[in-house]
């Protein structure tokens, strides 16, 4: 890899954490590409996490949370889904880096002999297959085909961690490589106040920093996370005692929303620092308009009073990671209606029969809870464990005609909730839970090869065509739309023209017309089950049209949504909201400098135009 001082070269920022991991390292990282992005900067990220598996598509989400899924179909770290959503861009399963991904790299060069009989090691060959990796992907383009600039690189766990070491060695290395002023490195770390006196402790970071530099790596900023806001007298402490300047010195609170993330950090001058770091050049003063967007974004947010309840009845519930992006989809969506997003997170297998017998506590709770709610999603999962549970939301929504939201396990389990009950057939059930079973309403694919777990299911974006339907409007009349999969089961198509018959509608199917990927109930007010997932490509100012046309039928406002042709005036939006309100979010549109965003996701614009046309 050649050394190149030119100020076209890409710049590299290094993000790392110190003291404890969870302190939204990713929040951060994400926030420092928002703002160059407002510059007018393309900006490319990489997320490295230094485990042994090749990626995160075996994971347990009651481990780590939700597998994120890319378009390319890979199967990666949540923490890419903050990148996508944050800087609008698409991805590629090259941008998520792990141990074993290296490691497999270079073992399978060892074995053509590209080492030439040398004895392979850590350093340099795992450190070197490290740079190679973060210079090729940077330069990618994520974009509508713009060369990236900047390309921010997070390094997953905590310095001092043994699994970061041969990373953190690398990027020492790659910082000379490619010359300083295209490298920094922001080191976020925690400054705690502990409940006895209420006082911040700097103590943690200074000790984290000291780490950092006895591994050869220097803080260029040092971010604190701290509960509440920490004073001067802290941010001058940290500069003293880790020998960096107080303007190096960022401070994060816990905020409302974590749209305000990136404007307190630019509020402390981060964009400044890091153009000047980096010879960016980024013009100055900056606009006034700068920034606006999310300024914008925050408020609203901050503004929304009146709620929207939604259940989402899981198996994974324990850790709310695991409905990650279908929790930000659902908060996109309640946005854009004028609404504040309540979730209430059920556990499937309490609303099953057996369950009143055995915890009749949990049981009542359980569909307390469901009953209490405006709208119910019924999301994605593998196995037996709660899918009667699901089964039986489903007939409750549809029988009590409550707004539902069914997604890949959801809509398997709806066809066969309906066959059951509406058909018939009550030993419909899918393979997947009973193989034997006398009515296989969904089955393995063909793509499924039992045995092999990892990377063997119909994963990423496929294109789905979508007939003329509620779905299909609220899609923006679009007769196909992309959305990224990820199932080895599908409804058997030798049902399909019976549950039709029976009133279930397959409005979606797949290019080959076999595949089906969303059905619907016409005489119910939203009752919308899809076999893919559209909760990846949901933005902040552009939410995903299922969820949108969730929340909007669960606030009763879908048939005016839609008869007012697919766009919310103030009257469709909560009470609070007002003309003037309309006009700031047509603003936000307005002074988002970046092209039309290239997912399904209706851009807020068309949301809020009414009274402008
Ligand atoms: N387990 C089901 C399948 O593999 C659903 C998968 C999912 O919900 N992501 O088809």
């Amino acid at each position: 890899m050649a050394a190149t001082s030119a100020t076209s070269a890409m710049k590299y920022v290094l993000v790392t954490g110190g003291v404890i991991s969870g302190i939204g390292k990713g929040v951060i990282a994400s926030s420092l590409g928002t703002i160059l992005k407002s510059f007018g900067i393309p900006v490319t990220s990489i997320k490295i996490d230094p485990y042994i598996n090749i990626d995160a598509g075996t994971f347990s989400p009651y481990e780590h949370g939700e597998v994120y899924v890319l378009d390319d179909g890979g199967e990666v770290d949540l923490d890419l889904g903050n990148y996508e959503r944050f800087l609008d861009i698409t991805l590629h399963h090259d941008n998520n880096i792990t141990t074993g991904k290296i490691y497999q790299q270079v073992i399978s060069r060892e074995r053509k002999g590209d080492y030439l009989g040398k004895t392979v090691q850590v350093v340099p060959h795992i450190t070197d297959a490290i740079q190679e990796w973060v210079n090729r992907v940077a330069h990618v383009p994520v974009y509508a085909n713009e060369k990236p600039k900047v390309c921010i690189v997070e390094l997953g766990g905590t310095i001092g961690d043994i699994e970061g070491m041969p990373f953190v060695e690398a990027f020492r290395q790659f910082q000379f490589r490619v010359n300083r002023e295209n490298f920094c490195c922001v080191h976020v770390s925690l400054v705690p106040q502990p409940k006895s006196t209420g006082e911040p402790k700097t103590k943690p970071t200074q000790s984290s920093v000291r780490e950092l530099r006895g591994l050869g790596l220097s803080p260029d900023l040092i971010v604190c996370r701290s509960e509440t806001p920490v004073g001067l007298a802290v941010k001058e402490k940290i500069s003293n005692f880790c020998h960096v300047a107080p303007e190096q010195v960022i401070c994060i609170h816990d905020l409302s929303s974590l749209y305000h993330v990136p404007l307190l950090m630019e509020s402390q001058g981060v964009g400044q620092f890091l153009s000047d770091r980096l010879n960016l050049n980024i013009a100055t003063p900056r606009p006034s308009k700068f920034m606006q967007k999310w300024r914008d974004l925050a408020k609203r947010v901050d503004s929304l009073r009146k709620e929207v309840n939604i259940s989402i009845v899981g198996k994974y519930t324990k850790l709310e990671d695991s409905y990650t992006s279908i929790a930000k989809a659902l908060q996109h969506a309640s946005i854009a209606a004028g609404y504040k997003l309540k979730i209430k997170y059920i556990e499937a297998a309490n609303l099953e029969k057996q369950m009143k017998i055995d915890n009749p506590v949990l049981f009542h709770e359980a569909w307390q809870n469901l009953c209490k709610s405006d709208g119910v999603v019924i999301p994605g999962g593998f196995g037996q464990r709660g899918m009667e549970g699901k089964i039986e939301a489903c007939q409750w929504c549809r029988e009590s005609l409550k707004p539902m939201l069914g997604i890949c396990l959801g809509l398997q389990a709806s066809v066969i909730e309906f066959a059951r009950n509406v058909l018939g057939l009550k030993g419909a059930n899918t393979t997947e839970v009973d193989p034997k079973c006398e009515h296989p309403l969904v089955i393995d694919m063909p793509e499924h090869h039992p045995g092999i777990m990892g990377g063997t299911m119909r994963l990423g974006r496929r294109t789905t065509s979508l007939k003329p339907s509620v779905i299909r409007r609220l899609y923006g009349n679009k007769e196909t739309v992309d959305e990224r999969h990820r199932h080895r089961y599908e409804v058997n198509p030798e049902y399909v023209a019976r549950l039709e018959a029976g009133g279930l509608q397959f409005v979606g199917v797949d290019s080959t017309g076999t595949r089906m990927e969303v059905s619907t109930l016409e005489e119910h007010p939203y009752y919308l089950a899809v076999q893919y997932h559209p909760e990846y490509l949901s933005r902040p100012l552009s939410p995903s049209p299922p969820f949108l046309g969730l929340i909007l039928a669960s606030v009763g406002k879908l048939n005016s949504y839609l008869s007012k042709g697919c766009r919310l005036s103030p009257r469709n939006q909560s009470d609070e909201s007002s003309d003037e309100e309309e006009m700031k979010i047509k603003d936000m549109k307005l002074t988002n400098g970046s092209p039309e965003p290239k997912c399904n996701g209706i851009a807020i614009d068309t949301l809020t135009v009414e009274n402008g046309h």
